[in-house]
């Protein structure tokens, strides 16, 4: 056996394995497997291991870094998956960011939602999916809106021209024990449930994109409608500092 086939079938494996975890993990708390979508993160992985991704029927990447895409989704095939950024935009990197992705999780600053808004009519594009992403911990080194500023921001994006709110994002802090990331999931869905009643959200009922590989089925069980995994599916990254 060639060693391009044994890691195919370790992917497939760890590909097959989440996809199971989340259908049983969605069906113990009476929710639908399909109300959950999975993003392969994909971050740090050569555009290869994408192409083989893609290959298996995965539909939908995450990427934390516009420059490290810019690399990466050309060759992969712009057209050929749904590209998610849930890094941290820089003002100066909107307009990349507009050509390179179709939905930015990590919306969260009032002059970013602008920005973009400016960029997609510059580049003629219709809509942009955008996600707010939600500071509910206050570590120095994440980055979110302060929930005592997201009014301002739904307001900014829901009077923008192009983009389209579809839901709130949040990275809680790493902890060992993963049920302690519970409260913060509750909390991004109690947020979620003020907006959706206010009826700001594009698609009406508002997704939440939380969950990660070590704490994803905690996230389903809060109401978790997009899961971020890229660990329990690439495999361990190539440490880079972040
Ligand atoms: C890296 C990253 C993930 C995926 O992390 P894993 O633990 O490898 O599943 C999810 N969300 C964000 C914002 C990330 O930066």
């Amino acid at each position: 056996m060639s060693a391009g086939t044994s890691s195919t079938t370790a992917f497939s494996e760890r590909l097959e394995k989440v996809r199971r975890r989340i259908r049983s993990c969605a069906q113990r708390c009476n929710r639908s497997p399909d109300d959950i979508s999975l993003v392969a993160v994909s971050k740090t992985h050569p555009a290869e291991a994408i192409r083989e991704a893609i290959s298996m029927g995965l539909t939908d990447f995450g990427e934390n870094r516009v420059q490290e895409a810019e690399g990466k989704i050309p060759i992969s095939g712009r057209e050929a998956a749904r590209w998610h950024l849930i890094g941290h935009l820089q003002s100066n990197k909107a307009r990349k960011a507009v050509e390179l992705f179709d939905v930015i999780h990590s919306l969260d600053s009032v002059a970013l939602a602008q920005r973009l808004d400016r960029v997609c009519v510059e580049l003629d594009r219709a809509t942009l999916p955008v996600l707010i992403q939600v500071d509910l911990a206050h570590e120095a080194t994440k980055t979110g809106v302060d929930v005592k500023d997201l009014n301002e921001l739904v307001a900014a994006v829901t009077e923008s021209a192009r983009l389209a709110l579809q839901g709130l994002m949040t990275l809680p802090p790493f902890f060992d024990e993963a049920e302690k990331a519970r409260p913060f999931f509750r909390q991004l869905r109690g947020l979620r449930d003020e907006l959706q009643a206010r009826g700001v959200f594009d698609n009406r009922a508002g997704g939440l994109s939380m969950g990660m590989t070590h704490d994803y089925e905690i996230a389903i069980e809060e109401g978790a409608t997009i899961v971020r995994i890229g660990t329990a599916i690439f495999g361990e990254r190539i440490k880079t500092g972040n």
